[in-house]
This record gives structure tokens, sequence and C-alpha cells, in this order.
């Protein structure tokens, strides 16, 4: 197991008293395996990436993400570790306009204080797992909106990270692209070897993921056991 939420509750300030986001909620994810979560608007979905992507900390329960424990860390380390492990996708692309492809990808690892250089050939060849190889040189308005969520994705894979959280990915796309974004994250979970969990209102796309969780009122429900 890669990723571990254990009871987890979140609270928001909301007038006098609190709104309950998320209710005691475990989740366990391996690496190389897909655990949807479906639910509607408002059930808590995003506060649910949010903690386990350690934006934000909960008022009680722990995230564990390869055997550490994420309670307690100061924010530095948080920051660190959000770099080395884990790889976010959130709705809207939110590329950089003046960069092309294979430079969106080059940021991460500019960022994480490596070569450019060194990391080209890692950017190219996650390029090419997203089918874009022939567009690497193309800036964000030469791109279509799926295309942009392609390199979103691989952006988000660069630094090979340990847990894939993905939001929505495919709710400003067309059926057939979404579907096609959701095969995508599928095969990248099994090729990258990361555990993921993909928010999606659409549970049409959901063929070939691991588990499926739904989610009311903040509450996690796991109905379908692993096959
Ligand atoms: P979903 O992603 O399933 O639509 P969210 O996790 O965004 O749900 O929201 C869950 C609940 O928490 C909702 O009632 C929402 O209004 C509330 N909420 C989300 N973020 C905040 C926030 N930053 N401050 C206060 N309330 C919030
Ligand atoms: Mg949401």
């Amino acid at each position: 197991m890669s990723l571990h939420l254990t009871d987890i509750t979140l609270t928001y300030p909301d007038g006098e008293t609190r709104l309950t986001a998320l209710d005691h909620v475990t989740l366990d994810v391996s690496r190389g395996s897909l655990t949807a979560v479906v639910g509607p608007s408002g059930s808590g979905k995003s506060s649910l990436l949010a903690v386990a992507a350690t934006l934000v900390t909960p008022d009680a329960g722990t995230v564990t993400i390869d055997g550490i424990t994420t309670t307690g860390m100061t924010r530095g380390e948080l920051t660190a570790l959000r770099r080395h492990k884990i790889g976010i996708v959130f709705q809207q692309p939110n590329l950089l306009p003046s960069l092309t492809a294979v430079e969106q990808l080059q940021v991460m690892a500019h960022i994480d204080g490596r070569s450019l250089t060194k990391d080209r050939g890692r950017a190219m060849e996650l390029l090419g797992a997203v089918g874009l190889a022939d567009h690497a040189h193309r800036r964000p308005h030469q791109l279509s909106g799926g295309q942009r969520q392609r390199v979103n994705i691989a952006r988000a894979l660069m630094n090979n990270p340990t847990v894939l959280l993905v939001d929505e990915p495919t709710s400003a796309l067309d059926h057939e692209r979404g579907a096609a974004v959701i095969d995508l994250i599928t095969h990248l979970t099994h090729q990258q070897g990361t555990a993921t969990v993909l928010v999606t209102h659409d549970r049409a796309h959901l063929t070939a993921v691991d588990q499926i969780a739904e989610v009311h009122d903040g509450r996690l429900h796991l109905p379908t056991p692993a096959q």
C-alpha cells in the first residue's frame, strides 16, 4: 500500500458552526492501482484530494505516503514531500502560456533544482506516453483542450511520483475525449506504478478501475470490492 488515508475528518468554518466535509474517511490505494471516487457535487471529493495532497491538514486522522506519516510535518517538509512523491492534476490544466509542451514538463524538474537538459529525455518520454510526441514544441494555444489535459497529466508524472491525484479531468471534454483521458490515466497508473485516485462525476468511463469509492456527505463507501 502506498497511500493510506486513515480515519480522516475535515471541517470548515461555517458561520457559528462547522461544516463536516470529510467524516471518518479511510482509504488505501496501492501502487499501480486506480481508485475512482464518485459522488454528487459538494459531497467532499475535492476535499479528499486536498487532504491526500497534503494541501489541507485534516482535523483528525492520518495521511501516510510510502510509509511516511505526514502528521506534524512542517510546511517545508510537506512541500518537499509533495514535490517528490505526489503528482496533482486539477480540473483546469493551468499551463504557462509562453512555454511549449516539453518546457511545461521541464519546469517541474527545474523547480526541483535538477538540470534542464538531463530531464528533457524524461519529458519527451512522458509526452510520448500521453500520445503527444509530435506536439512537444507547441504552446498551449496551439493545442486542443484534450491535448492540454494530456500535457497536464504528463507534467504531474514528471518527478516520478508515488501518488497521482486527479480531480475531474474530463469535465471540460466531450464524452469521447473524456473516455480517452480516463483510459490514459488507467494505462499510466499501471505503466508508471502510481497509487492513483481519480475523482469523476461520470461513472460511464469507469470500466477498468480497481475500486470505485462513493462519497456522500463526506462519508466514503466502497460498495464494489476490487476485482
Ligand atoms: P466536491 O468536490 O465533491 O464537489 P468539496 O470537497 O469541494 O466537494 O466540498 C465539500 C463541502 O465542503 C461542500 O459543502 C463545500 O461547500 C465545502 N467546502 C469546500 N471547500 C471549502 C472551503 N475552503 N471553505 C469552506 N467550505 C468549503
Ligand atoms: Mg470538486
